[in-house]
């Protein structure tokens, strides 16, 4: 039965399944399965393999085997036991065995004597008797009924899904099973031709049967090839297809060769640009230039002065008489960068306006005016910036400060404002190659790839929490002669109440009794901005000296004059945040210290500390991040429109997924909207499944 309404059978709700009712269905919905290709798609996490059936006899106990037998006698189980036993002796060419079954009772009697039974899991010699101890069976020639049915959970490789409480792999496969018998002709290969030749890919068809039940571990490598490919290939191609777009744009606005505020600006600093401040510069200006929009992605670590970069992008645009905007994606972050633009432009006499979604309506209302008039050139702010009502007179430049909370919808939603400005994305902290190229794929890349000069990275150190005397003495010292501290305490979510209380508990012991010399102050997300400015303020102008503070601090804090941060629980931070916290010593003179106090419970939290204390690369730390945690952790990159990828991983396929890349790439150069016959099946698949993809309409 076919879903007529939509014209696709593989989008037929999964209880069209002769065979499948709203109980099962319900079951499946808790795994995100609704239709017919969902269940298709649902893919095995690994394989057993139990394809060869062995003899029982003379294993050692705990060894796990597949074995086969015929029923002789069925023991059933005593009525009211827990778990019940059902034990079933198995003649098998050597003698009988004895497969134990537990909370199987339904099975009783079904099973009958004579019939072929394979089962698998370990063995446990009882006194000289083998018994194994089935955790998965199959009843291959069920003589009384006559019919035959293929080995699905023994006997073969056998695949194992992501399953959920309520659901059994037994049931998954079996599913799987009857929908491969009747449903396979629902799904239609939608690859061009030329694309599966030239990457050797394994038609759909095939494909789907080889990574449910393959015959051998090869075939299901080429499954899982062929569906990591597609995967990719379709982000890919929304990215390219993204992009071509933008650069088919004309863009309204020209720049001119003023340079005199950049060079005030310059002149101000004190200090030379890097090289590689420089040479991204150069990237962003031949963009600027270019008729076409700017679409480019500037990453650079911790402290490699990217703000920098971002003012003078602005700067260009204010410059040739256009507008700026430089977008946060928190409104503290958006108050930081205003503070800081306010006080580099004031002797450029540019004075940027402030827009957020808290601000009083008078206020706001005026700022919109003078944007929509041209009065104001630069303005910083929040997603707010993206309202409808705001509107202005000639927009140049737009910068996004991602931290990775901008996804690429909205990165669009900023097009659809019926502009073409020139966008600089910007990333907080350095992420894998990988990632950038799926999370950021439609953009253009700059990277900073060195620090200023003069820093001398952080000492590093690891601490269990009894010697954490020995650190605030350390502390002390540092304060007596005249350098500032951050002691952080984890707080992985602004609602975690608990550990706001640990935070003001430590503040208020090591301000009456450890540090009672020094002058402390307490920062959490939860005070009011207003209240976070006083004591930001205090501690950038020397008042204060120790700084005992939630992880709010981690983003742009910049005290020069502060050279130790101890970080409290430090097995309970990402290694992304950690090198962030990291980087908040170790920008003025002198050498700067980093103490981890943590007590690694776990493996991975054990590799994070020892990664943090090797490695000074932002990159590298985040390829590592990558490593242990998955793509899901890597810094808030779940936030951001990464897709769940069920077959590719993208730790593992980077070779793919630049294969992928060049692909959609070389699709969409070669038929910009796909209107090619060969592309055809490719097309209407998208347009079935944008959608879910989250990403960009194509029409
Ligand atoms: P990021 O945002 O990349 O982490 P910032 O832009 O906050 O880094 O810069 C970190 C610090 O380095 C700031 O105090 C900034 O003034 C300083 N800085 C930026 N560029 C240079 C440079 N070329 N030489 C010396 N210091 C610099
Ligand atoms: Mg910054």
């Amino acid at each position: 039965m076919n879903n007529r309404l939509t014209g696709e059978p593989a989008a037929a709700p999964i209880q069209s399944v002769k065979g499948i009712g709203p109980r099962r269905a319900g079951e499946l919905a808790k795994l995100n399965i609704f239709t017919v290709k969902d269940m298709f798609y649902h893919f095995p996490r690994e394989y057993l393999d139990r394809s060869s059936p062995v003899s029982p006899f003379g294993v050692a106990s705990g060894k796990a085997i597949t074995a086969v037998g015929k029923v002789k006698a069925v023991k059933k189980g005593r009525p009211g036991q827990k778990p019940a036993v059902t034990k079933v002796a198995l003649e098998t060419e050597g003698g009988v065995f004895y497969a134990v079954l537990f909370n199987r009772r339904y099975l009783e009697k079904s099973l009958k004597t004579g019939m072929t039974m394979l089962v698998s899991g370990k063995i446990e010699n009882r006194f000289g008797i083998a018994e194994l101890q089935v955790q998965d069976f199959d009843i291959v020639n069920d003589h009384i009924t006559n019919s035959s049915a293929a080995a699905l959970h023994t006997g073969r490789l056998v695949p194992v899904y992501p399953a959920t409480a309520g659901i059994t792999q037994r049931i998954i496969r079996s599913t799987l099973q009857v929908l491969l018998e009747q449903r396979l002709d629902a799904i239609v290969e939608f690859l061009p031709d030329r694309v599966m030749e030239k990457y050797g890919l394994m038609p759909i068809k095939p494909a789907l049967r080889q990574i449910h039940f393959p015959d051998s571990p090869e075939q299901a490598r080429q499954a899982k090839k062929r569906f990591a490919f597609e995967e990719l290939l379709l982000f890919q191609v929304q990215l390219a297809y993204a992009k071509s777009k933008i650069a088919r744009l004309e863009k309204p606005h020209v720049y001119n060769n003023e340079t005199k505020l950049k060079n005030k600006l310059i002149a101000c600093l004190g200090f030379a640009l890097t090289g590689a401040q420089r040479r991204v510069l150069a990237e962003i200006m031949s963009d600027l230039e270019g008729s076409r929009p700017m679409n480019r992605l500037l990453q650079g670590d911790v402290g490699s002065g990217k703000t920098l970069v971002a003012v003078l992008t602005l700067l260009r645009a204010v410059e040739s008489g256009l507008q700026g905007a430089l977008m946060a994606p928190t409104e503290v972050l958006a108050e930081q960068h205003y503070l800081a633009l306010t006080e580099l432009l004031e002797p450029l006499g540019v004075r940027p306006g402030f827009l957020s979604g808290g601000m009083p309506a008078a206020k706001r209302k005026a700022l919109l005016e003078e944007l929509a008039a041209g009065s104001v050139r630069l303005v910083v702010g929040t997603q707010a910036l993206l309202q409808e009502d705001v509107i202005f007179n000639r927009l140049g430049v737009v910068v996004i400060d991602e931290q990775h909370r901008f996804g690429v919808k909205q990165r669009a939603g900023l097009r659809e404002k019926g502009l073409a400005p020139d966008v600089l994305v910007m990333t907080a902290t350095p992420i894998p190659r990988t990632l950038t190229l799926t999370l950021y794929g439609d953009l253009d890349i700059s990277i900073i790839d060195q620090l200023p000069p003069g820093r001398q990275p952080a000492r590093t150190y690891y601490v269990n929490h009894r010697e954490l005397p020995g650190v605030y003495e350390f502390i002390r010292k540092q304060v007596k002669a005249g350098r500032q501290a951050y002691v952080v305490c984890p707080l992985v979510d602004e609602s975690e109440k608990m550990d706001l209380q640990a935070a003001v508990q430590l503040y208020e012991r090591l301000k009456a009794e450890e540090l009672r010399e020094c002058r402390l102050a307490l920062l959490t997300g939860r005070m009011g901005g207003d209240d976070k400015e006083l004591v930001m303020r205090g501690f950038r102008e020397g008042s204060v000296d120790v700084l005992v503070a939630t992880t709010v601090i981690e983003v742009g804090v910049d005290v020069p004059n502060a050279n130790v941060m101890v970080i409290i629980d430090a097995e309970r931070f990402g290694l992304s945040q950690l090198h962030q916290l990291r980087g908040r010593v170790g920008r003025g003179g002198g050498q700067s210290h980093c103490i981890l106090a943590a007590r690694p419970g776990t493996r991975e939290a054990l590799q994070r500390i020892k990664a943090i204390k090797t490695c000074q690369d932002g990159f590298q730390l985040a390829e590592k991040d990558l490593e242990i945690r998955g793509p899901g952790d890597v810094a808030g990159v779940r936030q951001s429109g990464l897709p769940e990828f069920k077959a590719a991983d993208l730790l593992r396929d980077i070779n793919l997924l630049k294969a992928a890349k060049a692909c959609a790439e070389q699709l969409i150069a070669a038929d910009p909207e796909l209107k090619s016959p060969q592309n055809a099946g490719l097309k209407r698949h998208l347009q079935q499944n944008w959608q879910k993809t989250n990403l960009y309409h194509i029409g």
